[in-house]
């Protein structure tokens, strides 16, 4: 740096951030990428990385890696917690509690969504939610080991309340994560237990609307539906979780119906999304307006109103026909970096364009669904064109051959190889042996850290 060239900082290296550093590669500009992880994860395969088909290392890739051959872009390690528009500075946290200070002549605030539990924080201690690698490897731990504490009990009420897992939110997430977890009980494991028989294992499915995966065509949830109840899921509609407890969640009836408590010692939370702390913060200092899950309003070249050098793409972008998927992200961080090339170019800038290409969500082994305007596949195919879409996106050409194998080879046999799970340092206060993990823990601290740096703020 220390040159004249315009000075671009990328809040996030999500889909969104990550396409909008690499288009911009090359360009006369110098480009920070800040990232609270320094890694670009694959999302969509979190959900195989908490149920052991895949590694965490092979659905995520470091972005100084990524971005090496780019020598005008730089990567950070570190958490935007402050935003002075005036100045055009961002304050960022480093994991040591520590701060720098980062100048910028374009924003492009791409930091993406976390999981929201309406307002219930106390509810992430029991329940997990599905965005980041600490989460997946939390879930891993808590399937895992709910099967193997059962296994140490004798029959009874408690061991069944370990093999009872309870999912909230029957989206693509929640779908997907409840599949897995019947596939897993009927497959990898049904061999492999002495006491137990991982057969039994009930997975409930809580939604408060009337069928999975509504942003799907009612002709391909109904054949989802019907997979999921063919692979032992039950599925209940109409609801939603009202309590959620370290033995157990109630679950309320939309239509005023009683109460009902289940007994479980694992539950998930996929129910809801709100935007990340920093860019609420980011809104209120920027006079820009959000929608009811934080969005931040952008105008049509998604630069915020009153301050086109601040862009927001992605899951972040509130306008209108903008879905929360990975696609409106990437386009949306080509986009805003042919807007800056324009600016350098001295030409006026282009409204954003989103191009539905389709959505999949995968249901079970050999079933998928894939919706593409007048396409609607389910099933085996909808399964290949599932597996091809994956593959194509994910980052990183070794993860995407050893991905392939990995498939393949459980495709062949019914075992899952990454299992591991982690439960804590031998003899050390600070990892406690514990079930209840330190990593879901630490997301609920981070949650209130969170909190208070926003209020600080
Ligand atoms: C489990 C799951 C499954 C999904 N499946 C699909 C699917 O099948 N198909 C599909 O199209 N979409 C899917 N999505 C949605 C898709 O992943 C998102 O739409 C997409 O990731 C959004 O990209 P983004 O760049 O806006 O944000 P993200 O990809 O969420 O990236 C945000 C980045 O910002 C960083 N960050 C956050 N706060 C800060 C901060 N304060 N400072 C610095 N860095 C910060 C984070 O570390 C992260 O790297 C799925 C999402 C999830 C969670």
């Amino acid at each position: 740096m220390g040159n004249d060239r315009p000075r671009v900082l990328i809040i996030g290296g999500g889909f969104g951030g990550l396409f909008c550093a690499r288009r911009l590669g090359g360009v006369d500009v110098d480009v920070t990428l800040l990232d609270r992880a320094a890694c670009h994860v694959f999302q969509p395969l979190l959900y195989q990385c908490a149920t052991g088909t895949l590694s965490i290392g092979q659905i995520s890739r470091s972005l100084r890696e990524e971005l090496a051959p780019h020598p005008n872009v730089t990567t950070l390690l570190g958490e935007a917690i402050k935003l002075d528009p005036e100045a055009r500075r961002v304050t960022a946290r480093r994991p040591d509690e520590s701060m720098y200070e980062l100048d910028y002549d374009y924003l492009v605030i791409a930091a993406g969504m976390r999981q929201s539990y309406f307002g219930k924080e106390e509810f992430a201690a029991w329940a997990p939610g599905m965005k980041t690698l600490d989460d997946a490897l939390s879930i891993r731990r808590r399937v895992f080991a709910a099967f193997e504490i059962a296994e140490t009990l004798p029959p009874g009420p408690e061991r069944d309340e370990w093999l009872t897992f309870a999912v909230a939110g029957a989206g693509p997430t929640g779908v997907e994560l409840a599949g897995q977890i019947r596939e897993l009980a009927t497959r990898a494991l049904a061999n492999e237990f002495h006491s137990i028989d991982p057969e039994e294992a009930r997975v409930l499915l809580f939604d408060g609307g009337d069928r999975v995966l509504k942003s799907f065509a009612p002709a391909l949830t109904d054949r989802a539906a019907r997979e999921l109840a063919r692979l032992g899921v039950e599925m209940h509609f109409g609801v939603h979780v009202s309590d959620v407890r370290r033995d157990g969640v109630t679950v309320s009836s939309k239509d005023g119906g009683p109460d009902r408590d289940y007994a479980t010692r694992t539950v998930l939370w996929t129910a809801g999304v709100e935007a990340v702390p920093f860019a609420r913060h980011a809104a209120e200092v920027l006079g820009a307006k959000t929608d009811r899950s934080g969005r931040i309003s952008v105008d049509a070249d998604l630069s915020v109103p009153g301050h086109s050098e601040v862009f927001v793409i992605g899951d972040l972008a509130g306008r209108d026909g903008l879905p929360g998927v990975a696609e409106n992200a990437m386009q949306g961080g080509l986009h805003v970096a042919g807007c800056i090339k324009r600016d350098l170019g001295r030409s006026a800038r282009k409204d954003f364009r989103y191009r539905d290409l389709g959505s999949a969500a995968y249901i079970s082994r050999g079933h998928a669904l894939l919706q593409a305007g007048p396409i609607k596949l389910t099933g085996l195919i909808g399964w290949l064109g599932w597996g091809f879409i994956h593959i194509a996106f994910l980052t990183g050409v070794r993860n995407r051959f050893s991905t392939i194998a990995t498939w393949m080879a459980s495709i062949a046999r019914a075992n899952r190889s990454d299992r591991t799970f982690i439960l804590g340092g031998s003899g050390h206060p600070e990892e406690p042996y514990t079930w209840q993990s330190a990593v879901h823990q630490g997301h609920h601290a981070s949650r209130e850290n969170s909190r208070r740096d926003q209020n600080a703020g």
